[in-house]
């Protein structure tokens, strides 16, 4: 099996400003499984993209950029994924570096935004998704890619959640949601909500319209444009974003489509973000 790494990215994990780790699981996908395989798609469609984003005015290879590879855990085996994604995301940010992760399905947030919490209590969780994922639980589980953002709100409070680009949920999700004020519908004043607070970034693929992004686990139609969600992207520019995650892309065989390479560069313009907002942050820009 050929190794393969993103591109413009190291493999050697000192003085990273990010860290990229494929997470594998999908473990709970309800309608079609197969996002285990996206992290390994994503770096074999990174290559179609140029190492240079006109947006940032930055090149990959000016940063220091690593890929951490694959977490290993036994397939679907939830406990020992999230504790692999636990260990993975503490070390990153001890060290300094900003982890982002490629699902994989949309429950990893769950173990992730725990762990970034324990560093910053203060975390707000920017969550863009096609879907409200607020469910209680799902098909008899509460730990599911249906429920995470659930679980991730008891975790970080109402005032700890945004969501944007959301179009579907059950009746009591959208309750919730306008009972809890999560849900926003521009981002006009993103930086005015989140001041100072440290913030995770998760982003579910199928925010964007199929049309855009037809290989996700849970198509949903009338979503984002990718100028839309790149817009949203550059929205966060300015704000203290400490870690990140991209889910449920989940490639199928012989599709061959744009999907993957649509995936590789929300990363890519994610991983600028993220070495931007950690040079805004280092000691040597504050003088
Ligand atoms: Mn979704
Ligand atoms: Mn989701």
């Amino acid at each position: 099996m050929t190794l393969l790494r993103y591109l413009g990215a190291q493999c050697s994990p000192e003085n990273a400003d990010v860290v990229l780790t494929g997470v594998p699981f999908d473990g709970t996908a309800s309608f079609r499984p197969g996002a285990r395989f996206a992290p390994q798609s994503i770096r074999s469609w990174s290559d179609v993209l140029e190492t240079y984003s006109r947006s940032f005015d930055a090149d990959l290879d000016e940063l220091d950029l690593v890929d951490a590879g694959d977490l290993q855990f036994p397939p679907n085996h939830w406990s020992r994924a999230s504790e692999q994604i636990h260990n993975s995301v503490a070390g990153i940010v001890e060290n300094g570096a900003v982890p982002i992760l490629m699902g994989g399905e949309h429950l990893i947030t769950l173990s992730a935004v725990e762990t970034v919490q324990l560093f910053y209590p203060e975390i707000v969780v920017l969550h863009l998704d096609a879907h409200l994922d607020l469910r209680e639980d799902y098909e008899g589980l509460n730990l599911s890619h249906a429920t995470v953002m659930k679980r991730v709100v008891e975790r970080v409070g109402s005032a700890g959640l945004i969501q944007y680009g959301v179009r579907s949920g059950t009746r009591e999700e959208w309750e919730l949601s306008e009972k809890l004020g999560t849900l926003q519908t521009d981002l006009g004043n993103l930086h005015h909500i989140v001041g100072m607070r440290p913030v995770y970034l998760s982003i579910d693929l199928d925010v964007l319209d199929p049309s855009v992004m037809s290989e996700t686990g849970t198509p949903e139609p009338g979503g984002l444009s990718f100028f839309e969600l790149h817009e949203a992207i550059l929205a966060c520019r300015g704000l203290k974003v400490v870690a990140a995650d991209v889910v449920e892309y989940c490639p199928y065989p012989g599709s061959g489509g744009p999907s993957g390479a649509v995936a590789a560069k929300v990363v890519r313009e994610l991983i600028f973000l993220c070495a931007e907002g950690k040079a805004n942050s280092s000691p040597e820009s504050r003088v």
